[in-house]
Order: C-alpha cells, then sequence, then structure tokens
C-alpha cells in the first residue's frame, strides 16, 4: 500500500515537473530544434502578447532541421500574426462575457461546459485563448458549489463537458472531489472532458487519474485535440490504451490549418494514427475568426474539398464532421459536403 503511494506520488509530481520544465524560451527551443532564429519569421511582439509555451516531450516530436515542421508551426510566435484580417476579432463566438461572469456556460441542449481552468500545457497559435481574462474564468470552489448547484436543479442536463483552457491541469485530488459531487447527480449520465494534455503531456494521465475516470458512477468521455499524425507518440498510444482499459470512450477533434493539415493526406493518416491508437476522429472544426490567426484559415469551399476527397479513401467511421462555431446557434454548424 505505502509502495503504491509512493509510486503514484512520483508519477504524479513527474508530470507537474515536466510542465514546468516546458520551452518558453524561443532561442532554446530553436537551438534543440537546430533551427536560426532569424530564418523563422519569429516576432517579439505576438510572443509578448501570448507567450511560446511548449512541453519537451511535443517538440520531441518535431522534426530536427525543418522550419516548417507541422507541430513547430502550431506553437511558434510569428511576424503573420501581427497582420490584420477582415473578419478577425477577439471574441468570434460570443463567449467571453457569459463564460467569467459563471464558469458555465449553457448553450446547447442537455449539455453543460464547465470552464475548469483557463490556462493550458501549451499555446497553439490559433487558439481563440490568446485573447482570454485567464484570472477570471477558473472555477473556484465557490462558482464550482454554483455550477454543480446549476445542474442539480436543470432535470434536462444529462451531460456536463469539462473544458476550458485545459481542464486537466487541476490535480488527482481536486479532479476527484468534482466527480464526487457530479456523482451523486442521478440524470447526469455522462461526464465529457476535453482535453489536449493527452497529447501534448501523456504522463499526466496519472494512475490515480485513471481510476478517478474509471470509477465514475456516470460514463466518460475524453475529446483529445490532435491536428497532425506526428503528434501521436508512443507514448500517447501507451496512455490512450489505458484509458480504454477503464471503459473510457476515446474521441478527437481538430482544427483545420493551413500548411499543417490542409490535405487529404495528412487527414488522412492523422484518422488512421487515432484509430490505432483507439481514438475516433469526432469534429474538424473550421478555424475561429480570431485576431492574430488568419494565416491558418482555410476557406470553407477548400475545406469542403478535402473533406470530400478524405470520405473517397477511408472508412465512414474514419472521416470527422466537418463542422464551424457560429454565435446563436443550437449546436455546431454542419458544413454540408
Ligand atoms: C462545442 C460545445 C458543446 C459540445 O457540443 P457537441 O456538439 O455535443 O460536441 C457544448 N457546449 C458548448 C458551449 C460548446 O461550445
Ligand atoms: S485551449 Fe487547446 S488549442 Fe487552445 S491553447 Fe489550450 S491546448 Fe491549445
Amino acid at each position: 500500500m505505502t509502495g503504491s503511494t509512493n509510486a503514484n506520488q512520483h508519477h504524479s509530481e513527474n508530470w507537474q515537473q515536466q510542465l514546468a520544465a516546458g520551452f518558453s524560451d524561443i532561442e532554446k527551443l530553436c537551438r534543440y530544434l537546430q533551427l536560426v532564429p532569424a530564418d523563422l519569421g519569429i516576432s517579439r511582439t505576438a510572443a509578448a502578447a501570448f507567450p511560446l509555451r511548449v512541453p519537451q516531450g511535443f517538440a520531441a516530436r518535431m522534426e530536427k532541421g525543418n522550419p516548417e515542421d507541422p507541430l513547430l508551426l502550431q506553437v511558434l510566435p510569428v511576424e503573420q500574426e501581427m497582420h490584420p484580417y477582415p473578419g478577425f476579432g477577439t471574441d468570434p463566438v460570443g463567449d467571453l462575457d457569459a463564460i467569467s461572469e459563471t464558469g458555465v456556460l449553457h448553450k446547447y441542449h442537455g449539455r453543460v461546459l464547465f470552464i475548469i481552468s483557463g490556462s493550458c500545457a501549451i499555446n497553439c497559435r490559433y487558439c481563440f485563448r490568446r485573447h482570454f481574462p485567464y484570472a477570471d474564468v477558473q472555477l473556484s470552489r465557490k462558482k464550482q458549489r454554483a455550477a454543480v448547484q446549476y445542474i442539480e436543479d436543470n432535470p434536462a442536463i444529462s451531460e456536463v463537458i469539462l473544458s476550458g483552457g485545459e481542464p486537466l491541469l487541476w490535480n488527482d485530488a481536486r479532479l476527484g472531489e468534482l466527480f464526487q459531487r457530479l456523482a451523486s447527480i442521478d440524470h447526469l449520465q455522462r461526464i465529457r472532458i476535453h482535453s489536449r494534455l493527452p497529447i501534448v503531456l501523456p504522463s499526466r494521465i496519472t494512475p490515480q487519474l485513471l481510476d478517478c475516470l474509471g470509477q465514475s458512477r456516470q460514463q466518460v468521455i475524453l475529446v483529445l485535440h490532435s491536428n497532425h499524425a506526428n503528434e501521436i507518440s508512443t507514448d500517447v498510444a501507451i496512455v490512450c490504451k489505458a484509458l480504454r482499459q477503464r471503459n473510457i470512450t476515446l474521441l478527437n477533434q481538430s482544427v483545420l490549418l493551413k500548411n499543417i493539415n490542409d490535405s487529404p493526406g495528412k487527414l488522412c493518416l492523422l484518422s488512421e494514427k487515432l484509430f490505432q491508437a483507439g481514438i475516433l476522429p469526432y469534429y474538424l472544426h473550421l478555424l475561429d475568426k480570431t485576431t492574430g490567426t488568419g494565416h491558418f484559415l482555410v476557406s470553407e469551399t477548400n475545406a469542403r474539398n478535402i473533406i470530400r476527397e478524405v470520405q473517397n479513401r477511408l472508412p465512414g467511421y474514419l472521416v470527422p464532421k466537418l463542422v464551424k462555431e457560429e454565435a446563436g446557434r443550437l449546436s455546431k454548424t454542419a458544413i454540408a459536403l
């Protein structure tokens, strides 16, 4: 008993140390990748507004000496972020006000979304989070009580989505507490976690977390976020297997990103790699039009052509649904092919 506790403690310190040891210095990352910063179109202004942040294990999957590596392009602060693009703003989906007040977002029927943690292990350049008022959004204990009460008072809610930012940045004890609270709500059937951590920092899947998710009274769905086949490393596949052994359903959502995954070949490879790891493709999102991300945009017409070709090449269950998010809708908007 004591022995296993020690081993577990060691494991959980591990992910927090790895998190703290991630790259936050552009020069260091460039040295590690054998790249010359001057060749990369780096923007100090962009980095000051939304800093570089990338776990070492994720950087290890980047190809050395390749300035166009698809994983590097997701995290490198570049000059293009400073170009204005028409139609791009700081709150494209219109959620920010609603979120920061309550920590709860109830837009869709039967599903309520909790903003667990506003921060992340990695700063993805295409993300809306670059304009997010972080300090305000964390689900404090007080907000948590109100949020759980909100579900208790609404029998029509059958699913809670733990999102962020990054919900798995909460430690095991804090998540365990929340799961315990949720366990007593009879009408709540599913707990869904939206997280990029199993991809970018797989050591986060500790034995305690596996126990917590595996013993949940509600069914647990983990929606991962991976955009490129190179992200699915052996250690990612190993933790996915452990999750599946606990009956956790694994899905993946991606964002369609120019020069990163905007071809049928790349998306087919991603779907194949995901399925090998026991993950089903769920959504392929069109980019939210967030200021600073215009250079990642793939037009709706191109997106349709790409996904049609994916559909021609793969079995139906490996084709993600192409969607976009629009303010004021009752669901994500499916894009007809
Ligand atoms: C995306 C989203 C959901 C989940 O939608 P699904 O289509 O069920 O995946 C729920 N609530 C909010 C606010 C969302 O943005
Ligand atoms: S919310 Fe997801 S996409 Fe955005 S920075 Fe965090 S991990 Fe990246």
